[in-house]
């Protein structure tokens, strides 16, 4: 058993996504406690550029499983090849993001390797040698730490939540590629439709401006939008918002939908139910418009407007522009 730590990084379009790079970043801090190195595995099929990317952010090593086989992810596939890399390094540490890819992953290849599985991490300490992972619980309202008792330790982790490296592209690494049998897969992708548009991924964006039932109609989304536009920011929804069939499930934030922490979470006619907390609570600054003064979602805001979203968010967007014009 070594002491290394081991990124199961996530490549899309042929590069890691951010939160490949925010696990090495905080996966390095853990091995050089540990006294081991930092690594990263890539699968997927003409990588090679991924593979740099992940050495140019800290990996000291990269594993590359490239082939045509491995271009569209599925489970059983990439259990496969993972579980033998795992078997064969002994790492002390796996790391997975705590994404959709990443929750459907983690618990196959934990059950496969016989270990546990903490998942959804904020936190990562070694204490006396022992690594604690601090998650939370009960739809964030409390947060547990956990032992694991059996190595290799596995966890998934939050996205946004440790920062990247800064890239340094005169950076290498010790790169080896690594078998590629998926093995007998039982279900395959036959087809892979694109959402339509350039829509920033709501649990990578930095801002999020989101909408509720105070939108009272589909049409009203246009505000949060242009708002959203004004400041580069994805856009997100409430479950109300959701279940009235105003936006599609993929905007849900919350214990139903996506876990976000986003730098600011704007949340316009949302009341700020737990279930809604649940998924947006972690986000660094939250500002909330609403204008019931009792609204719970006002219990977390750091900057709270009570009013009319009709009147506040126009006026929000028009003085957002100017100083963005101006910046
Ligand atoms: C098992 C379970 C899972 C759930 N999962 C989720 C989840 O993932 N995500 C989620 O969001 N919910 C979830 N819910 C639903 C949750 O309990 C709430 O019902 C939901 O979040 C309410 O959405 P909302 O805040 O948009 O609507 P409401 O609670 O109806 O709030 C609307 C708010 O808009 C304000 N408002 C109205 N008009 C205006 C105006 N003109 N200007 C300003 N403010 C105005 C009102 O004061 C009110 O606070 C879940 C529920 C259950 C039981």
């Amino acid at each position: 058993m070594s002491n290394d730590v081991l990124v199961i990084a996530e490549i899309r379009d042929g590069a890691p996504k951010k939160i490949s790079f925010e696990m090495l970043g905080e996966g390095k801090r853990i091995a050089e406690q540990l006294g081991g190195s930092i690594q990263a595995v890539a699968v997927g099929h003409g990588i090679g550029d991924a593979a740099s990317s992940l050495a140019h952010h800290g990996a000291e090593k990269v594993f590359v499983a490239d082939d045509s086989t491995m271009e569209n992810y599925t489970a059983e596939g990439y259990t496969n090849v993972l579980v033998k890399l795992i078997e064969q390094t002994q790492p002390a540490l796996v790391l997975l993001g705590a994404t959709t890819t990443g929750k459907d992953l983690a618990p196959r290849l934990a059950a496969r390797l016989g270990v546990g599985l903490a998942s959804d991490c904020t936190a990562l300490t070694v204490q006396d040698g022992e690594l604690l992972l601090t998650r939370p619980i009960y739809a964030g309202k409390a947060i547990a730490t956990v032992k694991e008792a059996v190595r290799p330790h596995m966890a998934t982790i939050r996205p946004n939540i440790f920062a990247a490296p800064e890239a340094d592209t005169s950076r290498e690494a010790d790169t080896e590629s690594i078998p590629t049998d998926p093995g007998d897969i039982r279900a395959k992708v036959v087809e892979m439709i694109k959402e339509a548009g350039d829509r920033i991924e709501l649990t990578e964006a930095d801002i999020i401006v989101s909408g509720g039932r105070g939108l009272k109609a589909p049409e009203n989304f246009a505000l949060i939008e242009e708002l959203a536009g004004a400041l580069g920011a994805a856009v997100g929804a409430s479950r109300a918002a959701v279940d009235a069939g105003w936006k599609d499930h993929s905007y849900q934030v919350g214990q139903t939908g996506k876990v976000v922490t986003p730098t600011l979470y704007i949340a316009c006619g949302i009341s700020g139910a737990i279930q809604h907390l649940a998924g947006m609570k972690t986000s660094k600054y939250i500002v909330a418009v609403n204008k019931d003064p009792e609204a719970p979602i006002f219990k977390v805001a750091d900057y709270g407007i009570v009013g009319d979203l009709f009147k506040v968010v126009p006026v929000l967007t028009e003085e957002l522009k100017k100083m963005m014009a101006e910046a």
